[in-house]
């Protein structure tokens, strides 16, 4: 159980003081896990909470080991529908390792910081058993990557990214965040993804971009081959264009701040990336 708001941005978490008055925190009264300091910040968080707004009891895995394959075998032995917990840690180190999201699961990292639960692979989102009906959604979420995500083929109702930091390995030839097909919604959401030869790569219906920053790709922070949604999203030192496509795309809310450039392959670190 939490000791601190919910609500990641709430000013009282950064006070030493507010965090040992855990006694008047207000819980969700759906989940039972969320708790906020006011319903002030239950209010703003709900954007992003309603995706991991799940009933206590829907079974979880807590992820056993501090390895890549150790939260692989986590995500084979859930059922679609479950939820696959990654405590906080580093896992993997050599960035070559995949790890293969392969049925509607909710797969999450850090509770209070996203940057406690650090995974050093590529992560790919797919269909690969199956045996659903297609009606469920994906939801990874509140965690530190350090390599691309692929969305593959599939035919979820969903697949969302909620408050990622995806980093591709400076000069990939990859794209940091490719989007190749998903039958339902694609949302991203709150997430801030560096690099890549692309940065965000749409080749799929139904992609949604909301408060999302994208920054230093090599080429275009956004390429797109079909019509998306944007709102909300900041694009800035790329190498090429902000964003470009053959399609176009939908603006939505008033605070899309997308920019060319300029690019520098130092990236927002000086040094080692
Ligand atoms: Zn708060
Ligand atoms: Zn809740």
């Amino acid at each position: 159980m939490t000791s601190r708001c919910s609500y990641s941005k709430c000013s009282t978490n950064n006070n030493d003081q507010a965090s040992n008055n855990t006694a008047h925190l207000l819980g969700c009264s759906r989940c039972k896990s969320a708790r906020y300091c006011s319903t002030a910040c239950q209010k703003k968080d709900w954007v992003f909470h309603k995706f991991k707004c799940v009933s206590p009891e829907v079974t979880r895995h807590e992820v056993d080991g501090f390895s890549i394959e150790a939260i692989q075998s986590a995500i084979n032995s859930a059922s679609p529908g479950d939820i696959v917990v990654i405590k906080e840690g580093a896992y993997g180190n050599d960035g070559q390792s995949t790890l293969f999201v392969n049925k509607p699961i909710y797969l999450w990292g850090g509770e209070e910081n996203r940057d406690n639960v650090v995974l050093d692979c590529n992560l790919v989102i797919d269909e690969s058993d199956g045996d659903h009906d297609g009606s469920k959604a994906v939801v990874v979420a509140d965690l530190f990557l350090d390599g691309t995500v692929t969305i593959s083929d599939n035919s979820y109702k969903s697949v969302t990214l909620c408050n990622i930091e995806l980093k591709c390995p400076n000069n990939s030839p990859r794209d940091a965040l490719k989007i190749s097909g998903c039958k339902g919604k694609c949302l991203i959401l709150g997430c801030d993804i560096y690099g890549g030869s692309d940065g965000v790569h749409i080749a799929s219906e139904q992609v949604y971009l909301k408060r999302t920053c994208i920054q230093y790709a090599q080429n275009r922070g956004i390429f797109s081959r079909r019509i998306f949604t944007i709102e909300d999203c900041e694009v800035s030192g790329c190498g090429g264009y902000g964003i470009k496509g053959s399609a176009g795309w939908t603006e939505k809310g008033r605070h899309n701040d997308i920019q060319p450039g300029p690019w520098s392959s130092d990236g927002p670190w000086s040094s080692g990336w």
